[in-house]
């Protein structure tokens, strides 16, 4: 098994499919990749293109990408912790049995999920609905995973400490179809100190135990620890810094975890608003280098000029 498995959120059209998605993690130089089955804000979805899947396969097989390390990410507008309209409460759990078929026919078996927000109800009242929710998808034993994402504790998010995490999966029947996806911007946000990762991992083991770990989302944080806001930064370039982000990619307790860039898209000139170029393709040689690249962001830009 390869040590390092890194890759980036990509894009998934219906045109495309699967297939797209594959392409363009490899122009990133990636061996893994995360991706929506559709827009993330709204659930329209179409029918999945077999043909299209069957050629992906393929194409990762070719590149050495392991469909096993490959994540869907559910689309956030599914909320699970509030239940006071429940005509959209069941929307949100049915929306989600739908996904978890996608991800089955696409092959994939881990879908990232957000938690939830309670939106008032309380954090208590949030986790019971949630639990509620899961044990409502996951009702057999056996069929995809999955992950839930640790939050920065943005609004009325649920699930920003490891306890909150451990109380939903406690929760549920079927407990080995949750794992969980850690977001290093998102714990920054929430309140961990990564400066010292070693006592986060720790706790991360002690509360809800390394096993359960599936997934990473490598992130840099525009904020300061604790400052609960969850806006995503470039490698290197934000508080969390690229030494940090260094010891957390290549730690040894972490070897083979998928860990997938979700960092901003660069505008071709400062404060420009009209299009914007991914950075993965950049980022990732800078990680695979070990070595950060001063010039990173104007890299990019000639990249793409
Ligand atoms: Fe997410
Ligand atoms: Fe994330
Ligand atoms: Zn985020």
């Amino acid at each position: 098994m390869e040590d390092l498995i890194i890759g980036s959120h990509v894009s998934y059209t219906n045109n495309d499919g699967l297939l797209g998605s594959v392409k363009e993690a490899l122009s990133y130089g990636a061996n893994t990749f995360m991706f929506y089955t559709g827009a993330p804000q709204n659930t329209i979805r179409s029918a999945i293109d077999k043909d299209l899947t069957l050629k992906a396969h393929k194409l990762m097989k070719e590149n050495g990408i392991d469909i096993k390390n490959v994540i869907v990410h559910a689309p956030y507008i599914i909320n699970l912790a509030n239940n006071k309209d429940l005509d959209k409460f069941n929307f949100s759990i049915n929306f989600l049995k739908q996904e978890l078929k996608r991800s089955e026919e696409l092959g994939i078996d881990k879908i990232v999920l957000h938690p939830g927000s309670h939106v008032g109800l309380g954090t208590d009242e949030g986790i019971q609905n949630i639990i509620t929710a899961l044990n409502a998808v996951l009702d057999t034993e056996e069929g995809p995973i999955i992950c839930l994402e640790t939050m920065a504790g943005k609004g009325t998010e649920v699930g920003t400490t490891f306890e909150e995490i451990k109380e939903i999966i406690e929760g549920l029947k079927y407990q080995n179809r949750v794992m969980v996806c850690l977001d290093t911007c998102h714990i920054n946000d929430a309140g961990y100190n990564l400066n010292d990762f070693d006592k986060v991992l720790k706790e991360f083991d002690e509360v809800i135990g390394l096993n359960k770990l599936a997934c990473m989302h490598i992130n840099d944080s525009k904020n300061v620890m604790a400052a609960h806001k969850d806006r995503h930064e470039n490698i290197g370039l934000g508080t969390i810094g690229f030494d940090n982000l260094m010891k957390i990619i290549y730690h040894d307790k972490l070897k083979g975890i998928p860990k997938i860039l979700e960092t901003p898209y660069i505008s071709l000139e400062d404060g420009a608003k009209d299009r914007t170029y991914p950075p993965y393709k950049q980022e990732i040689e800078m990680i695979k280098a070990k070595k950060m690249n001063p010039n990173l962001l104007d890299d990019i830009r000639t990249y793409f000029k």
